[in-house]
């Protein structure tokens, strides 16, 4: 079945967490038999290699990689199980699979997962590298753009817990966008393909997370990767996997992310771009940034130069500590009204509990 309900059965359970590397998916990449088209690419500045897989034989060719910034590994997972998915088989996905071909890269930037930054091993955000290409890494994508001759491509990230869908106290569980080819950010044949095709994933999503798909930013920059193969008339779509409530290993939002795809593939497959409408696209709420991990009320009452009811707010910082990611409490920015910011957890100064941590974490 490509509907869901039984996602447990390929979820690809010997990867989880926030520190995905390719030792973490070799294993698994290794068990994919002779359907899967297993290669490496190329090797990045630290000579790790770039693995990218091919299946498929359909005329409908998607390109997608992920954790071009290292530090980004929900939609990692989320392509291993979908492999996972494929590997599984059955008559379903014998026939997608002779609609269209994908090509798979799990790891742009094999460096950058190692360290957990989001730069290269070289310090380059490959993400501002798409015109001189500098790097490998940039080189490598270009190449596998050029030599695979996708229809699609899918830009796979993470966004961090900060954003919030539109003016709602919600969280941006995933939020897409259709990159802009210029300044003007006008539509083009290509570009609403790529609107249409996220109008189809947000209808999918809303069934799951009501109100927590946003749209990202569009300002156009022609050395990020999506903008410049938008700038080649590919419909191209930036996924951006998002904070759902709790979830800071991010294995739900892995999930959502694998029905995502799945839905982006299948009316892709089943050409049934046609069936939605632009305005569906626009009318998605776009992203802001309200929200913190911890919103801390009262705060006044701990420190005497704020003001009656001011805040203060405490972004986590993600620390890598023995392949694992630490979440260490960080104070943002202190001394400001109640009103703007919502927190995905909230302290009260005037409740001593609450006082207590963080004065145990040191934070004040
Ligand atoms: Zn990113």
């Amino acid at each position: 079945m490509w509907n869901n309900g039984d996602y447990l059965n390929f979820k690809l359970t010997s990867v989880s967490g926030r520190y995905v590397t390719n030792e973490h998916i070799y294993e698994f990449l290794n068990t994919l038999d002779d359907s899967f088209h297993l290669n490496v690419l190329g090797l990045s500045v630290k000579k790790r290699p770039i693995y990218g897989i091919t299946v498929g034989h359909g005329p409908n060719r998607i390109l997608m990689w992920s954790q071009m910034h290292g530090n980004e590994s929900t939609t990692t997972k989320a392509v291993l199980d979908l492999l996972n998915f494929l590997k599984q088989g059955s008559s379903s996905v014998e026939e997608i699979l002779g609609k269209v071909t994908l090509m798979i890269i799990p790891i742009l930037n094999p460096d950058g997962a190692f360290n957990y930054t989001r730069v290269n091993a070289k310090k380059v955000d490959l993400n501002r590298d798409a015109q001189k290409r500098t790097q490998p890494e940039s080189k490598i994508l270009r190449k596998t753009f050029d030599e695979f001759a996708p229809d699609y491509c899918f830009n796979l990230h993470d966004q961090r817990t900060i954003f919030n869908v539109g003016n709602l106290k919600n969280p941006a569980t995933v939020s897409f966008l259709a990159p802009a080819f210029d300044e003007q950010r006008n539509n083009s044949e290509s570009r609403a393909r790529a609107m249409l095709i996220i109008a189809a994933m947000n209808k999918e999503l809303q069934g799951y997370i009501p109100g927590q798909v946003g749209r990202f930013d569009d300002s156009f920059n022609s050395n990020c990767v999506g903008d410049t193969f938008q700038m080649e008339k590919v419909p191209t779509i930036l996924f951006e996997a998002g904070h759902y409530q709790e979830d800071y290993q991010r294995e739900k939002t892995r999930e959502l992310i694998v029905y995502a795809l799945q839905r982006a593939i299948l009316t892709i497959a089943n050409e049934e771009i046609e069936n939605y409408a632009l305005d569906q696209y626009f009318k998605m709420p776009e992203n802001n940034k309200r929200y913190v991990d911890i919103l801390v009320e009262n705060a006044h009452v701990l420190d005497n130069s704020l003001r009656k009811n001011d805040c203060i707010s405490i972004l986590y910082k993600e620390v890598l500590d023995k392949d694992k990611i630490k979440f260490v409490p960080t104070i943002a920015e202190k001394g400001f009204q109640p009103g703007y910011y919502f927190g995905h957890k909230t302290l009260n100064c005037l409740n001593e509990v609450d006082v207590n941590w963080l004065r145990s974490q040191k934070i004040i």
